[in-house]
């Protein structure tokens, strides 16, 4: 770093200290400058005297209509656009993408992207070539992806060659990508599937215990309501209410109440006993099982 030799104050001349104030000046300034972001556009303002609200040291240097891209974008230090520019930048707002093989593109606002590329920062010198041929500074691009145009052997270049490999792997990465997510839909559709049907196996096995229980017990010939240890067996395993989905009527069987009373049960116990009773008609065979096999063998 060269430095401006020091003067010492004796001998110092007011041109020299007029020089010295403007070199500091033009240091401070050029620090402060934003450029446009257009390649080949030299318009600049001024960002301190933007910020600090005062007078920029020229009038071209104002603040005024210019515009910023975000940091993030494809510029990743973000971006001023001049007025002039500012129309032309909104058409073809660049937004960086990544591709699922991980490399990089832009989403042109125009609909215009280029073939994706392994470092980031080479997509926003394709996007600054994409502007200067939209403003006629470079010819236009040739087609990519149109058949009609493949290139003979003869024109190939390593270059041209190494796109055409590019855009083969990319493909191919996207094939795959779309294959592992269906596999995995698949994969996940299946071990649902495989849950459901262990479940369904629980509960069946369930229910055809119960509905053994049930058949023994109906078939034994007792009075359940004998004594509190039977009468609560029998409340859980058949069920001293009706149990059938219909309008119930006073020919219905309701005595768990009678019961309760009668071997003194609290009501909690008696909530308890329709809880369990609940689960239970729930799992297997209950009342409305009973009821609906009589009236297909037409007892009804
Ligand atoms: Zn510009
Ligand atoms: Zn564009
Ligand atoms: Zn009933």
């Amino acid at each position: 770093m060269t430095r401006e030799p020091r003067t010492p104050l004796a001998d110092l001349t007011e041109d020299q200290l007029e020089s010295l104030y403007n070199q500091l000046d033009a240091h401070v300034h050029a620090v402060a400058r934003r450029t446009c972001l257009v390649p080949g556009c030299l318009k600049q303002y001024d960002a301190l005297a933007a910020m600090t609200g005062d007078q920029p040291p020229s009038p071209e240097l104002a603040a005024t209509g210019w515009k910023q891209l975000r940091t993030g974008s494809i510029f990743p230090t973000g971006g001023n656009i001049c007025p002039t520019h500012a129309d032309l930048v909104t058409t073809h707002l660049p937004r960086r993408l990544k591709t699922p093989s991980g490399r990089w593109t832009v989403d042109c606002a125009c609909g215009w992207s280029p073939l994706p590329q392994r470092w980031h920062r080479l997509v926003a010198a394709l996007w600054e070539e994409h502007i200067l041929t939209e403003l006629g500074h470079l010819p236009p691009a040739p087609p990519l992806t149109d058949p009609e145009h493949r290139v003979p052997l003869t024109d190939h270049t390593e270059q041209s060659l190494a796109e055409l490999y590019d855009r083969l792997w990319d493909a191919e990465d996207e094939m795959a990508e779309r294959r592992d997510a269906s596999r995995s839909f698949y994969q996940a559709w299946q071990d649902q599937n495989t849950l459901l049907n262990a479940d369904a196996t629980h509960k069946a096995g369930v229910h055809n215990a119960l509905l053994s229980l049930r058949l023994r017990i109906r078939h034994v010939d007792r009075d359940w309501g004998q004594n509190a240890t039977d009468a609560g067996i029998y409340a859980l395993l058949i069920g001293w209410d009706c149990e059938q989905q219909h309008q119930h009527t006073g020919d219905c069987p309701a005595a768990l109440n009678d019961i309760a009373e009668k071997y003194g049960w609290s009501a909690a116990v008696v909530k308890t006993l329709r809880k369990h009773r609940a689960a239970l008609a729930q799992a297997g065979p209950n009342g409305e099982t009973d009821a609906q096999v009589a009236r297909e063998m037409g007892e009804d």
